[in-house]
């Protein structure tokens, strides 16, 4: 196997490689009693974000996550980078304003190779119409105040139902026009993850998954490593607690409240191949919306419930019947020819890490985030959204700089591209230049760039990529999160012989 000083295949930028002899290897070293400046559990959006703020100032790092890179919350979004129009509309314009900015800076900057805009449909006449065109000028003043070009996103415009079907086809035919407006899409939320861990990693930041934090404390934490299973002790200078919707467990005074969000998997061509996300309103409702958001693969995710979720926090959490149930009326209500629920492929369910400070409730929770110091010292960033990640870890670490006095200057992320985000190679592959940017063709390198079987989007070469240069040790981390075909069970059957080959030595 492989280290970061030399990997055998595809030149990866330098040391930004992530593989079983680079864990173990820096594993043994803290083991051996190395102090880091910081340490950071959980390697969500959140956690990566934090690593990679944290070492691109020159701060020694090291990130653990129990599980595997983007285990938690963060593989389970909408995959939305969005401008917070909800925001704008319930009056929060500061927080709409912070995620236009941050959803620049991603689209133009940070991860223009992972984030595209997306088309996105809010069909009806009269009132509606209305109402959403104020919101969407609105949305478009602030946009534009937030430094956000019209070549990066267009301005909204009124269309009428033929360009309207053009874009969806499976739209209602009601003889209403729509408000086409545009947002960021992810190519895939766990991508972003994998990519900000390994932009941090090439700065010297020890990402360790399998790692589980069961105590921290300023100075750093007690971890149980699950592959050698075994107790280790890592130290630290600061501390930061990213661990998302478990992040209470880790220390005292936080008090979260889940809420459940579900999405339905369904083969595109149940919607005419759609170009555009189409907009549903629940029950006539003027601000709660329903999305259903074209995916790459042949495929388009239908969202979002919002369920509060009581007792323990379960590692996966699971959609359930009634929310599915529930989605596809919503979808339904807004097409000529009902989706049926034999076609659905696939449904996963995420948790958002709501934080309860006991003056705001419900939905109110989700548009906050935190950042807090715990008695002994120990600082939590939690709460937020993937769109505004970079700036959450920015205000997490500029809190642990000052709380346990680190040298350290001021954020940098904000002009600091990901591994990926250069010129794209001429002649690579579209399907993997949409996941893998500049590396497109290292990617390639990698082994037979056909895909494992018909109608199943993953190739032998990115499973091997992903052992070789993403970390990921086993099937699951492949197929669930490297690649994203877990999502439909019956493609995941059918990658899993490949993904078994792609591990051996
Ligand atoms: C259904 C849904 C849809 C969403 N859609 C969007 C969207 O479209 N756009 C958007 O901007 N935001 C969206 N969000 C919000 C966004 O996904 C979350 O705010 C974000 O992903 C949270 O990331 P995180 O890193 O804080 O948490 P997580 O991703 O949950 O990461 C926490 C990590 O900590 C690890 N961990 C836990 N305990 C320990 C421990 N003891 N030791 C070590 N590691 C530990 C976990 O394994 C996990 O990997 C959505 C949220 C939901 C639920």
């Amino acid at each position: 196997m492989s280290d970061a000083a030399a990997p055998p295949t595809g030149p990866a930028p330098a040391g930004t490689s992530l593989n079983r002899a680079r864990r173990e290897r820096e594993l043994a070293a803290l083991a051996g009693g190395e102090v880091v400046d910081l340490l950071v559990v959980g390697l969500g959006v959140t956690g990566a974000g934090v690593a990679l703020d944290a070492a691109s100032r020159g701060l020694t790092v090291a990130a653990i996550d129990a599980h595997d890179l983007a285990f938690g919350t963060s593989r389970w979004s909408s995959k939305l980078v969005h401008g917070g129009l909800r925001y704008l509309a319930s009056g929060r314009v500061g927080v709409a304003f912070a995620s236009m900015r941050e959803r620049r800076v991603l689209l133009e900057t940070v991860a223009p190779h992972l984030v595209r805009p997306l088309p996105m449909l809010l069909p009806g006449d009269g009132r509606r119409a209305l109402l959403t065109g104020a919101g969407l000028r609105g949305a478009e003043v602030l946009s534009r105040a937030a430094g956000t070009r019209r070549a990066t996103l267009p301005a909204p415009r009124r269309i009428g139902p033929a360009e309207a079907r053009l874009l969806v086809p499976a739209l209602r035919d009601t003889g209403e026009g729509a408000w086409l407006s545009w947002d960021g899409q992810l190519v895939d939320d766990a991508r972003l993850v994998v990519a900000l861990a390994r932009t941090a990693a090439g700065l010297g930041a020890r990402i360790l998954t399998r790692c589980r934090a069961v105590t921290v404390a300023a100075d750093g934490a007690l971890v149980h490593d699950t592959v050698a299973d075994a107790p280790v002790r890592l130290r630290a200078r600061a501390v930061v607690n990213a661990a998302g919707v478990w992040a209470g467990g880790l220390v005292d005074g936080i008090t979260l409240r889940p809420s459940r969000g579900s999405h339905v998997v369904l083969p595109a061509s149940a919607l005419g191949d759609p170009r555009g996300a189409l907009t549903v309103p629940i029950g006539g409702s003027m601000s709660r919306y329903a999305f259903a958001l074209p995916q790459p693969g042949g495929l388009v995710y239908l969202g979002i419930t919002d369920e509060p979720v009581e007792g323990p926090v379960p590692d996966v959490p699971e959609p359930t019947e009634t929310e599915i149930g529930f989605l596809l009326d919503v979808l339904n209500s807004a097409l000529d020819t009902p989706v049926r629920r034999d076609q659905v492929l696939g449904a996963y369910a995420g948790l958002r890490p709501l934080l309860d400070d006991g003056r705001h409730s419900g939905a109110d929770l989700s548009r906050r985030h935190a950042v807090l110091t715990s008695p002994s010292g120990v600082v939590t960033i939690v709460g937020g959204k993937l769109t505004t990640y970079r700036a959450m870890a920015a205000d997490a670490v500029d809190t642990a700089v000052k709380v346990r006095t680190l040298a350290a200057g001021p954020s940098r992320t904000a002009s600091l591209p990901l591994v990926g985000a250069g010129p794209v190679p001429p002649g690579a592959p579209p399907r993997l230049v949409a996941r893998y940017g500049s590396e497109a063709a290292e990617v390639l390198a990698c082994g037979d760039p056909e895909p494992v079987a018909d109608g199943v989007p993953v190739s032998p070469a990115e499973l091997r990529w992903g052992v070789l240069h993403e970390g990921a040790l086993d099937v699951d981390d492949l197929l669930d999160r490297r690649t994203r075909v877990g999502l439909v069970p019956s493609r995941r059957a059918m990658a899993e012989p490949a993904a078994r080959a792609a591990l051996r030595p």
